[in-house]
């Protein structure tokens, strides 16, 4: 499905991904897992062409002050020189960090943003199931997306994903700042959502416990360089591993 190949990242001369290489398969899920500035959000961004993007602006202010080298497959065909909106419309979706609604707009406003890209009677098919996978979200509908909790704010940032109707659902850090008990319901949707949307979805997160039994595969990142990588049962058969990476 997507393929990063020898990725590498430089912020000015810091390097911010080194030779990183990462796989999804059609519907796998992924982990990418890794401390804060491990590169996570950088790799999101270089899969999602929103780096792309920013370097396009910064060099527009005379500044080049991003480098990006490596090869982006997705479905077989070079994307990386694709910008973030033309990989969108391919089905590469991205869920940012911090989610990023526009506080002040109602929730369904929110939703429905995501929708730009879909048919109308896609846009209502996915609204309903929006609502049906998180149905908390349903009271909430005409209320500034920011007064709700991070917990379904979360939600409406998925939720406002999936009606871009992706093929490939990249989420940033979705339990970042959860309760346990809110992370334990949101990871616990992305497997449905990968049956029932049909999507392959990576997943970052700085704790890779709780999203772990939900993978398929998982890359352990530090500094910006992949120092593990493997199928969930193997990484978790493997007593030392599991006592480095995942806490147990
Ligand atoms: P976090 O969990 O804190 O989000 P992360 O694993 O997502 O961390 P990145 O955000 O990708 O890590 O950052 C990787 C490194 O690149 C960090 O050292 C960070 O400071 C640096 N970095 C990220 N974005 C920029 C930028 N726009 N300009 C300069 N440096 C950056």
């Amino acid at each position: 499905m997507i393929e990063g190949k020898g990725l590498m990242v430089f912020y000015e001369n810091m390097l911010a991904l080194n030779n990183v290489t990462v796989r999804c398969a059609e519907r796998q899920v992924v982990g990418i897992f890794g401390a804060n500035s491990a590169g996570k959000s950088t790799l999101m961004s270089a899969l999602s062409g929103i780096l792309l993007d920013v370097q396009h602006k910064e060099k527009m202010r005379g500044g080049e002050r991003i480098s990006l080298y490596g090869e982006i497959l997705y479905r077989g065909e070079p994307v990386q020189d694709r910008k973030a909106h033309e990989r969108a419309r391919k089905g590469i979706v991205l869920c940012p960090e911090r989610r990023r609604l526009f506080p002040e707009s109602s929730v369904l406003e929110n939703l429905k943003i995501g929708a730009y890209l879909a048919t109308k009677a896609q846009a209502r098919d996915t609204l309903d199931y929006v609502l049906a996978l998180f149905e908390g979200l349903k009271k909430h509908l005409k209320r500034p997306a920011g007064f709700l909790s991070g917990g379904e704010q979360q939600m409406v940032a998925i939720g406002r994903a999936l009606m871009a109707q992706p093929k490939l659902l990249l989420l940033d850090e979705p339990l970042l700042g959860l309760s346990p008990a809110i992370q334990q319901q949101l990871v616990r949707a992305i497997p449905v959502i990968r049956t029932e949307r049909n999507v392959s979805v990576i997943v970052t997160e700085q704790y890779a416990r709780p999203v772990m039994p939900y993978v398929d595969y998982a890359y352990i990142v530090e500094n910006g360089s992949t120092v593990m990588e493997g199928a969930r049962d193997e990484l978790l058969g493997n007593p030392d591993v599991k006592a480095a990476y995942f806490g147990y």
